[in-house]
């Protein structure tokens, strides 16, 4: 039953921000979210939910771990085939693999589920926690991140906040940039970023390509180019200095991108 689910660790994988990253996936026996977002990389989002399960046990992670090579990973990140806190054994998890490596932990989410204080609580266990904020209003929440029934921005937000108060580790907030937002709406997400206070904002832009399907391979960098993706259509690099230098002088914060 074991070999049937693909492997729960990949990589080490190169990424902008931390390095050389290894993999966890808590998720891989399918697409697993509480968004969809459009321009999600995994192409499609098999299970939308917002129900916490074990999707993959603890023991295969662990099993999947000896038989990698996290050794040469400069950091552990758990990320994946859909949104890490659905999975009930996050906090074991990263206790046990940090407890093992002894390399930082690194968390993304889309942060849906922060408003949860179980959730929580077992984020603390990591070192960086990087939460996705895509949206300055519930509309564009609606139209870029699709989210699951029931889903709120201020739901979202006040969870991202509560986070904050309570880890005393690096929190960063992750925007993806799909079109050049006017004054008003770059007035609006500085306001939830001056409130959040986080350690750094990261501006990104959907520049991966998307598979038509979902397919476990989909979850890291390496995407093949003969397979048959698409490409969202997004702003020039220059567009999105503009909104980064924007949204630094308003907030006083560290506002990056992988171009700057
Ligand atoms: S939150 Fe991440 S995994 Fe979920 S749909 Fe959005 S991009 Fe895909």
């Amino acid at each position: 039953m074991t070999d049937q689910i693909p492997a729960a660790i990949y990589g080490p994988v190169r990424s902008w921000r931390l390095g050389s990253s290894l993999g966890v996936d808590l998720l891989c026996v399918d697409s697993i979210c509480s968004f969809e977002c459009v321009y999600c990389q995994l192409g499609k989002i098999n299970r939308v939910t917002t129900e916490r399960e074990i999707f993959v046990s603890t023991e295969k992670v662990l099993e999947d771990l000896q038989k990698s090579e996290w050794q040469k990973a400069d950091v552990i990140t758990f990320s994946g085939s859909g949104e890490p806190t659905l999975a009930k054994n996050l906090g074991e998890v990263i206790e046990k693999i940090k407890k093992l490596t002894r390399k930082p932990i690194v968390v993304l989410t889309n942060s849906t589920l922060l408003h949860d204080a179980q959730v929580r609580r077992e984020l603390l266990k990591a070192d960086k926690i990087f939460c996705k904020l895509d949206a300055w209003s519930n509309d564009v929440l609606r139209r870029v991140d699709k989210p699951s029934e029931g889903i709120l921005l201020e739901t979202i937000i006040s969870g991202i906040f509560q986070l904050r108060q309570e880890f005393g580790g690096f929190l960063a907030i992750q925007t993806m940039i799909l079109r050049p937002p006017n004054d008003l709406e770059i007035e609006k997400l500085a306001a939830i970023l001056l409130l959040i206070n986080a350690d750094e904002v990261q501006l990104n832009l959907p520049t991966r390509p998307i598979p038509h399907e979902y397919f476990v391979e989909t979850r890291g960098n390496a995407v093949e180019s003969n397979s048959d993706y698409r490409q969202i259509k997004t702003i020039s690099k220059d567009e999105l200095e503009k909104i980064r230098q924007k949204l630094s002088q308003l907030t006083n914060l560290p506002v990056i991108t992988r171009y700057k």
